[in-house]
């Protein structure tokens, strides 16, 4: 059963790499970015509390998210293992995915962070072409990394978890490193 968090800037392929990996394994990938956009398209209550916070590329507020993740991982394609994409993007969502693992005691196996210089980035943020892709969000989603999700690290650090990964190659090599480090 493989339980794997995929931590890394917006824009490191996180998404791309998550998608290919959770196809290999037969396990879910689970983005709350997706959820979020979902509920959004959907017109869903969540998704009209969450608009205006993904626009701007701002965190949506933990109590909107914490619910949905919960959710997610208590349903049944949950139980053979899993990758979160997106989540969890800072500290209190970080301890509160642990807890939550403790009591169902499954703790997460691997914690992989996809490194890319910021430059590159931005490449590729603006080559994506979402909605929440312009230069001015860009540059709010790299700041708010910096500075709730980048602490994440540390705390999976201190625990032993991380698996730092470089994500500045062809996608082949990223995907090719990733199931290594996971393998191994
Ligand atoms: P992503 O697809 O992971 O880049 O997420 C897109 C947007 O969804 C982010 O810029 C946030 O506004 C929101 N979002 C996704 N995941 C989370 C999360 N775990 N906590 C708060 N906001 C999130």
């Amino acid at each position: 059963m493989k339980k794997l968090i995929f931590l890394g800037p917006p824009g490191a392929g996180k998404g791309t790499q998550a998608e290919i990996l959770a196809d290999f394994y037969q396990i879910p990938h689970i983005s709350t970015g997706d959820m979020l956009r979902q509920a959004i398209a959907q017109k869903t209550p969540l998704g009209q509390k969450a608009q205006m916070y993904v626009e701007k590329g701002e965190l949506v507020p933990d109590d909107l998210i914490l619910d949905l993740i919960k959710e997610r991982l208590n349903r049944p394609d949950s139980q053979k293992g899993w990758i979160l994409d997106g989540f969890p993007r800072n500290v209190s969502q970080a301890s509160f995915l642990e807890d939550l693992l403790n009591q169902l005691d499954r703790a997460a196996d691997r914690v992989i962070n996809l490194e890319v210089p910021d430059r590159v980035l931005i490449e590729r943020m603006l080559g994506r072409g979402r909605k929440d892709d312009n230069e001015e969000t860009i540059s709010r989603r790299l700041e708010i990394y910096r500075e709730r999700t980048a602490p994440v690290i540390d705390f999976y650090r201190k625990r032993n978890m991380l698996e730092p990964i470089n994500g500045n190659l062809s996608l082949e090599e990223v995907t090719a490193s990733l199931k290594a480090a996971i393998e191994n």
